[in-house]
């Protein structure tokens, strides 16, 4: 096989390649299993909740189920309605929902930080209503200690970053930037490599282009459009009404354009 396109079309044909070579695809939570022939599927939503459901379906329609991590403190809100209807659907297409956590404005105190991990955990778990048992860090490549990357035994959380360490016979391949590192990928659906089991970590958001195109014109053309199309829409439908009709904008005092 080659490397996939970062479309819709390569992602459903990556799913295909995977299958065909054997390979069982399976959720986060399999991972301490070591089940041999086996790709688990990871994807760390640093983006979009809403916009990544699209693939949550393509992937149920497939026959398979990943684990979403979701950001609490990125740039999406996941209380908002519409997050909150994503990560439900999400659920009850047959996927898990996971924790992502960002050390970057975590306490430096470690029983603050073990409650501040809790505290995000039970956050998620009443927006998902369903048990999340599995974590992830974000932007680890920012450095610092990731100190939640243990075993499940210890701390009774699944954490990726744990088998990625510790686990010899587990590949690693991510997807981060929109760019393949090597051809790790494709080493391994096609087994040339020893291992028999690879943790694949996408981020859905990258891949939701019909056509082929250069990170930045996806980025500029495609995804900024897309993830900002809820908050405009809330503007233009919800605030210019309001600030065209309501009582004291009708009648009272403010600034006017200067001429
Ligand atoms: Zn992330």
């Amino acid at each position: 096989m080659m490397l996939p396109q970062f479309t819709m079309g390569g992602y459903t044909g990556l799913i295909h390649s995977i299958t065909r070579s054997g390979f069982q695809i399976k959720p986060i939570s399999a991972l301490p299993d070591k089940q041999e022939n086996c790709v688990y599927l990871r994807h760390d939503v640093d983006l979009s909740i809403s916009l990544v459901v699209n693939v949550a379906e393509l992937e149920s329609a497939a026959g398979i189920s990943a684990t979403y991590f979701v950001l609490l403190t990125g740039t999406y809100n996941p209380f908002h309605e519409e997050s909150i209807a994503a990560i439900r659907k999400i659920k009850s297409l047959g996927h898990e929902i996971g924790l992502h956590y960002d050390l970057k404005h975590w306490p430096e105190n470690r029983q603050e930080a073990d409650e501040k991990l809790k505290n995000e955990i039970a956050i998620l778990e009443s927006i998902s209503e369903s048990k999340v048992d599995a974590i992830v860090m974000h932007e680890p490549f920012r450095g610092g200690e990731d100190f939640f990357a243990t075993d499940v035994a210890e701390s009774g959380l699944i954490n990726p970053t744990y088998y990625q360490r510790t686990d010899g016979g587990l590949c690693y391949v991510s997807d981060s930037c929109r760019a393949w590192r090597d051809d790790t990928l494709v080493k391994f659906i096609d087994r040339k490599l020893p291992q028999t089991r690879l943790m694949l970590n996408t981020h859905p958001e990258l891949w939701l282009a019909t056509k082929s195109q250069s990170r930045i014109t996806y980025l500029e053309n495609e995804l900024t459009p897309a993830v900002t199309n809820s908050i405009r829409n809330y503007f233009r439908n919800t605030v210019k009404p309001v600030w065209e009709t309501h009582h004291a904008a009708v009648t009272g005092y403010g600034d006017q354009d200067e001429e």
